[in-house]
């Protein structure tokens, strides 16, 4: 087993300034290991690293840093098997689906090598003649970058690869719950070339670490992938220091599905990314819509696909939903389910814990949801599918609608005017029609309301990490 460290100038360091930590393995509740835990006195040496390591990196061309990115992203393919062990070992998930989330994440670090090579400046017509209007990008400077645990891979690349890009430096807090996979991250760039001082890695105590880095006068920009919790916390602290922020925040994707949809395409494919990752994804289909004529089918088509799901270990390869990832998220998909069932949710599937030992929860399907229902309101976050009967298009709107969150929605139809109804309408960041796939290198990713603030992903996502320089010259 990897065994992870805290990384400072690109030295491993085995102890921390707050002692160890625990790291857990969620399908045995085994430890895994101790972990170093880090403080403030990292947190600050990590900030006044970061300001050198920006000094040396943000003069390198956009084409030598997009070389040593491309060299991190081929150690990242070629340890793949390994990658992927220790990231269904701490994260849960089967090894297929962290093989893919590794494997998707170089793929990233590639798309932003190349895109670091297209922030282009402009050059805009001048009110005079002999003067020159010149705009420049310029990086943002060092940044904080704080991620979850259910995507150990894809999250953090999504962040580090356009900053690095841009010629940022970062300093990397992955979450504590998955510190194996965001190491591995960090010791492919290092080796590839990249200068010491621009990426640190460190984990220990969050709110200590966070609020160390957002008051840091070093660290220009705080990234966030989590909680609307915590992102009303770093958001404020960030608002008070003036740093520029990208949120990507809690989701509670509805799903419309529409009374021409066929079935026999929608209920596999809901089945399928409803219970991917054990349902621990931000833009996980959870609120199911479903047009009254298509609801009884839909609830039995549902049922019997959740419990065709195989739930184990993740390490075996027969598995297609591991445990979830943490204790608390499993306490919390028990009080949210028991809630739902009290309140007269119709238990059409799955419905409570697998065994003793390990955090699974069956892949359960609720039918009969009404608003009253904590689980409609309060993001799950987990392997639960809630469905509710709706007349008509207006009131699946209206629900969808209903919660201050907009990360992802879905729609299933074919019918043009519903789906222009839908687009124009939805209060969301992102809408898949007749498919569930989100989140490409090449394509934006973000929220609107309490799902957060900016992008990732796309050409969006390198200029999270640039600032526009204006040179305005009179030509002698
Ligand atoms: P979280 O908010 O608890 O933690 C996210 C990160 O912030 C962790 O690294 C955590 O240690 C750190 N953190 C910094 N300051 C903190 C503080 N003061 N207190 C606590 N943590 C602090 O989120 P989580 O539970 O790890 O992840 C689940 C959440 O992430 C869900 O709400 C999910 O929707 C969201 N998420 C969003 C996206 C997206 O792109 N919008 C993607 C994945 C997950």
């Amino acid at each position: 087993m990897t065994q992870p460290t805290l990384i400072l100038n690109g030295e491993a360091r085995s102890t921390g300034s707050l002692g160890t930590l625990p790291l857990i393995d969620p399908a045995t509740e085994m430890e895994i290991c101790l972990l170093p835990k880090a403080g403030r006195a990292e947190a600050e040496e990590a900030a006044r690293l970061a300001a050198e390591g920006f000094a040396e990196w943000s003069v390198v061309s956009p084409f030598e840093r997009g070389k040593i990115l491309r060299a991190a992203a081929a150690i990242m393919r070629d340890q793949a098997d390994e990658a992927a062990a220790d990231m269904t070992r701490e994260q849960g998930k089967p090894l297929v689906q962290a093989r893919g989330e590794w494997m998707g994440s170089a793929d990233c670090l590639d798309w932003f090598a190349e895109e670091g090579r297209r922030t282009y400046g402009r050059l805009i017509p001048s009110r005079s003649p002999d003067m020159t209007w010149a705009v420049h990008q310029r990086p943002v400077g060092p940044v904080a970058a704080f991620t979850p645990w259910n995507f150990p891979a894809w999250t953090p690349i999504q962040k580090i690869a356009p900053a690095l890009a841009a010629g940022c430096s970062v300093v990397f807090k992955p979450a504590e719950e998955t510190p194996i996979t965001g190491w591995r991250i960090v010791r492919a760039l290092l080796d590839a070339g990249l200068p010491p001082k621009a990426l640190a890695l460190l984990w220990g105590d969050p709110a200590e670490i966070s609020d160390t880095l957002v008051k840091a006068a070093e660290i220009r920009k705080i990234s966030l992938t989590g909680s609307t919790r915590v992102g009303r916390l770093l958001g404020a602290a960030a608002g008070q220091e003036l740093k520029k922020v990208t949120m990507e925040l809690g989701g509670h994707a509805p799903v419309i599905v529409a009374r021409d949809a066929d079935l026999s395409k929608v209920v596999p494919l809901a089945a399928e990314w409803k219970f991917r990752n054990a349902g621990q994804v931000c833009v996980s289909p959870t609120r199911f819509l479903v047009e009254a004529p298509l609801y009884d089918d839909f609830v039995s088509g549902m049922a019997s696909a959740a419990e065709k799901i195989t739930v184990g270990n993740g390490t075996d390869p027969a598995t297609t939903m591991g445990p979830l990832a943490t204790a608390t998220q499993f306490a919390k998909i028990q009080e949210l389910a028991g809630d739902a069932i009290d309140k007269g949710a119709r238990v059409v599937a799955g419905g409570g814990r697998i065994g003793n030992r390990g955090w699974f929860f069956a892949p359960t399907v609720l039918a009969d949801m009404t608003t009253e229902m904590r689980a409609m309101t309060e993001e799950p976050f987990g392997p639960l599918a809630l469905v509710t009967k709706v007349d008509d298009l207006d009131a699946a709107l209206a629900e969808a609608n209903r919660i201050p969150v907009g990360l992802a929605s879905y729609a299933f139809t074919g019918d043009s005017g519903t789906r222009h109804r839908i687009a124009s309408t939805i209060k969301a960041g992102m809408l898949g029609i007749n498919h569930f796939a989100m989140a490409m290198p090449e394509t934006p990713f973000g929220g609107v309301l309490d799902s957060g603030l900016g992008s990732e992903g796309g050409i969006e996502g390198i200029h999270a990490y640039l600032t526009p320089f204006l040179v305005t010259a009179l030509n002698q």
